[in-house]
Order: structure tokens, then sequence, then C-alpha cells
């Protein structure tokens, strides 16, 4: 049985508990600990997967096709362990659950109530395969006092007792705001928060404090006092300037070791943080730099384009360059000439979107880099949008378009109604619920010998993760081909391109998956590893 480190949040949302939780995953990985890594959401979405962008950031999607919160990127970016759909859960698929045993009759006419019934569902859900690992470390999202999460303060306050004093342990991450006026750092939010949460009957462990500045002993000794902690496990968190160093930094604070004593382990070995220390090299010193322009639609979320953003960063970090990336709102190309906007960029990326707005300015963008021999990656959308932009100027179908936003004349993008998963038909149409009736979750494909995926993979079979309702139309791949663009990735049973390239380009390639989801700081993704070198290659030519 793993032992259960729950990690809650409070003061304030947005103090990176995920990433807090990933970076202390992958330390207990460095001293030779298995570990899981799950979300628990208090929201009543059933998954993230409707929600806009703008409100959560990413979608991030798993190998067996959840659309989940963006944490389980950091999760496996951190520790490389793929999640799951066992991973990620809502208050809203906690009820539905609870809801639908009700309705089967199988609370054998009891009143269903949030205590007992509400929290043994999310007991189950955490403890799910928890003999598998050495440590499962349960993220609560939101903060503490918030009215949704109060089941899930519960149910963990319960597992405490039940797991007993060496086999779980409580973290919570609050902030110690900077008062600029009174020139100090201000403790008392810290111990409202844990006030909040001794008043629900959890009594933090560890406290992880973050601040801008660093935390002088005696904060450190007053927050324990207040808090009821030792004040070892009084642990700062100052930011920092790369994510990939908070595992090194929370050692050299000592989280991992108070953890672990929390759970009687006092003769662990140390770990060894050795890759650790060479990523935080190659990002903080890098030999060159490459600007990317990324012409997207959701640009006032930093989290929007999370893992993309980091899968940038992993191209970079292997080639030996910082990636600079500019978002630029595409509705701009709408109205302004796009060359002005992206000259001086290594590459183009248009990635995955949704909806009308923005489509004809990532068109446009698409045309500077294939007129222009400027390196291009389509990712998703941005796959579809090079399709529209050489259906229109190359083979000359002037109202080429998707049928995503309208009924055009060529819809060279179209939904698909059928495909196949394992072995099984899945189908939708026009008239399905949007939740739940994407291609979504990992499928495989076959490339082209000889083309430039195959060689930028070194392997003919892939599997890379969809979220997708639309597919390039195979009506028009013929008439694409002929002008230039090919299709050089197909699903195995040769019904849906999955890749397009222009061979006669220095690097055009389009992908109808989120190549983004499955790069890792230790192991970037050949796709980013290779647009990122085809922009080194740029950058000396301008
Ligand atoms: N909107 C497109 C579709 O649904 C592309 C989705 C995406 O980029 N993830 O097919």
């Amino acid at each position: 049985m793993a032992r259960l480190i729950f990690i809650t949040g409070g003061v304030v949302s947005s103090l990176g508990k995920g990433l807090a939780s990933a970076a202390l995953g992958a330390l207990l990985q460095a001293r030779g600990y298995t570990v899981r890594l799950r979300k628990l959401d208090p929201y009543l979405n059933v998954d993230p997967g409707t929600m806009s962008p703008h409100q959560h950031g990413e979608v991030y999607v798993t190998d067996d096709g959840a659309e989940t919160d963006l944490d389980l990127g950091h999760y496996e970016r951190f520790t490389g362990v793929a999640s799951s759909k066992a991973d990620n859960i809502t208050s809203g698929r906690i009820y539905q659950q609870v809801i639908e045993k009700e309705r089967r009759g199988e609370y054998l006419g009891r009143t269903v109530q949030v205590i007992p019934h509400v929290t043994d569902m999310i007991k189950e859900f955490m403890l799910a395969g928890a003999d598998e690992v050495d440590f499962l470390l349960c993220e609560i999202g939101g903060t503490v006092g918030d009215i949704e999460g109060l089941p899930f303060f519960e149910a963990i306050r319960q597992l405490g007792n039940e797991l007993g004093r060496e086999n779980h342990a409580f973290v919570h991450l609050t902030l110690v705001p900077y008062l600029e006026a009174a020139g100090e750092l201000k403790t008392k939010p810290t111990q409202h928060s844990v006030k909040e949460l001794r008043a629900i009957g959890i009594q933090p462990d560890i406290l992880l404090c973050r601040s801008e500045k660093p935390l002088p002993e005696d904060d450190r000794r007053k927050i324990g006092l207040f808090c009821n902690v030792p004040k070892e496990r009084v642990i700062p968190a100052l930011d920092l300037p790369s994510i990939y160093r908070a595992p090194i930094a929370y050692h050299e604070v000592g989280f991992d070791t108070e953890l672990l004593k929390v759970f009687g382990i006092h003769d662990a070995p140390q770990p060894d943080l050795t890759k650790w220390d060479w990523v935080v090299g190659r990002v903080t010193n890098p030999e060159g730099e490459v600007r990317i322009a990324v012409v997207g639609k959701y640009m006032q979320v930093k989290d929007s384009y999370k893992s993309l953003n980091e899968a940038l960063t992993h191209g970079g970090i292997v080639n030996n360059v910082r990636v600079r990336i500019e978002m630029i709102d595409s509705t701009i190309f709408e109205h302004a000439d796009a060359a002005p906007f992206l000259e001086g960029f290594h590459g183009v990326l248009v990635p995955g979107g949704f909806g009308e707005r923005g489509v004809e300015g990532k068109i446009e963008a698409v045309r500077f880099a294939r007129e222009r021999k400027v390196p291009f990656f389509g990712i998703c959308y941005g796959l579809h949008m090079a399709v529209i932009e050489a259906a229109r100027d190359l083979v000359h179908l002037e109202d080429a378009n998707t049928s995503e936003n309208s009924h055009p004349k060529h819809p060279v993008i179209a939904l698909m109604t059928e495909w196949i998963k394992g072995n099984r038909v899945e189908t939708r149409t026009e008239t399905t619920d949007l939740g739940g009736t994407m291609r979504v979750g990992a499928y495989p494909a076959v490339l082209t010998a000889g083309s430039h995926v195959e060689e930028v993979y070194g392997s003919n079979t892939i599997s890379e993760r969809h979220r997708h309702r639309y597919e390039v139309n195979v009506n028009y791949v013929q008439q694409l081909s002929e002008c230039g663009l090919v299709v050089s990735g197909w699903s195995p049973d040769g019904r849906l391109p999955e890749i397009m390239e222009i061979p006669n380009h220095p690097w055009f390639i389009g992908v109808q998956f989120h190549p983004e989801l499955k790069s890792r700081p230790f192991a970037p993704h050949p796709l980013f590893k290779s647009f990122i070198a085809a922009a080194v290659q740029q950058s000396r030519l301008v």
C-alpha cells in the first residue's frame, strides 16, 4: 500500500500547487521511490473538456482519452509517469457516479448524503491502484474554505485517520506576501489559512510558503508557532527563474527530507539530481536564441498553451538555445498584412483551437511561412489552416474552408462521422453533445517511407494524442498533393490523414494530433526538437 501525500492550498489560487506536487514527485523519484500523482478538482463540470482555455487554461489529454486538468501535464513532464483517466476527477464526476449508483438502487433505500456517500466515492477514487507505487500524491484543487472543496477536505481528513500516522502526510501550500508599503513579509494570511484547515480537522504536517523574498528565520518560527508545525517543516518556497529548478530548490531547503521524516523515514538515500542540474544549466545558459511566433487565439491566459510552451522550451533545451516565444493574436492579420509582424521570426507555429474567430488571420500566417520558406508547424487546427490555405492558394478552390464554422462549397476539413477506436466503431453527428464526443486520446499512425516526418521520428509507426472533431477531408487529398502538400502520415486503416507536409520547403509540417502533450524536458518530442533545429538554421539566414 502506498503512502499518501495530500497537497492542499490556501490564501489564494494560482500559487503553483500543481508544480509543487510535480516537483515533489520528481524529488521522491530521485531518491528511488515510485510515485503517482492525482488531481481532485472541486468544480461541478464533469471534466474540463468543455471549459474554455480562457477560464481554466489548457485541457490536458491522456493516452486513454481523458480530458483533464493541466496540472496532469506538469506531473507527466516532471515524473515521466503517464497519467490516465484514473488520475483526475471533479465534483461533477463524483456526484454523477453517486447519483447513477442511487438510480441503480445500490444504496439499498438509504438516504444518500455528502458524508458518507460522496466522501466514500472520493476516497475510493484516491485509493484505486494505490498498492502499485511507494507514494501517491493527491492534490486538491482550489483553496481551503471553498464551499465546493469541503467534501474533498473531509475525505482526506477521514483517510488520514484510517491510514494511520506513518502512512500519510498533509502538505499545505500558502502565500507569504511581501507588502511594499510596510517593507516586510506578512505571515497572517498563512496563519488564517491554517486556522481554516484545522477548523475542519486537518493539522498540516508541512507548510510550503510561497514568497517573492527570502523568508527570515524569525518568520518561519512565528508561522510554526501559530500553525502548530515545527519550524523546520515551515519550508520557504521562493519564486524561481525556471520551473525546472523546483526539485533542486526544494531539496536545498529540506522539503523532501522533512516530508520523509513525517513518514518515519530517516535513512532514505540522497536524491540523485544530476539530470535536473543538467536541465537547469541548459535553460539558464543557452548558447543562442530563436524567436518563434505562435499565432493563435487564447492570448490573455498564460496557461492556455501550457504544454505547447513547455514543448518548445524542451526543443530549445536539446538544441542548446533559448526559445523566445511570442504570442500573436491572429485577428490582427485580418486587418493588417502579416509580413511586417512575422518577418524576423525563425519559425511560425499555429496551435490548436476552436471556432471561427481568428481563422482568416491564421491562414495568413500559414501563407507567409509557406511562401517565405520559414519553418512552419501546424498543430491540429493549425493543420486545418494549412490545408485551407493550400486549397485556396495552390489548388485555387476559393471557397475552401472547414465545415466547423460554415457550410463551404469545398469542405476541405470535415466532420468525420465514424472512426475506429481499438476494435470499436465510434460515431458522432452534428447534434451529439459537445462534452466527451471528440476523437480524443492516443491513436496510432503510419508514416510514409522517405517522408520528412519519418526522418524526424526515426520510425514509421507512432502513437500520438488527439482532441478534435474535424478531419482533413480525404476527397481533396489528391489535388492537394499534386500542388505540393502531401499526406505523410495515415491512420492504420488508411482512412484519416494524420500528418501533412510540403516536401519542397525547409520545414513545413502539420499534424492532426497534439505532440506537445508528450514532450518531456529529458525526452523532448522529436517534432519540437526538429522544428527548433530548423529555426536555428533559419536564424543563421536572417
Ligand atoms: N477545432 C478543431 C476540431 O475540433 C481542432 C481542434 C484542435 O485544434 N484541438 O477538429
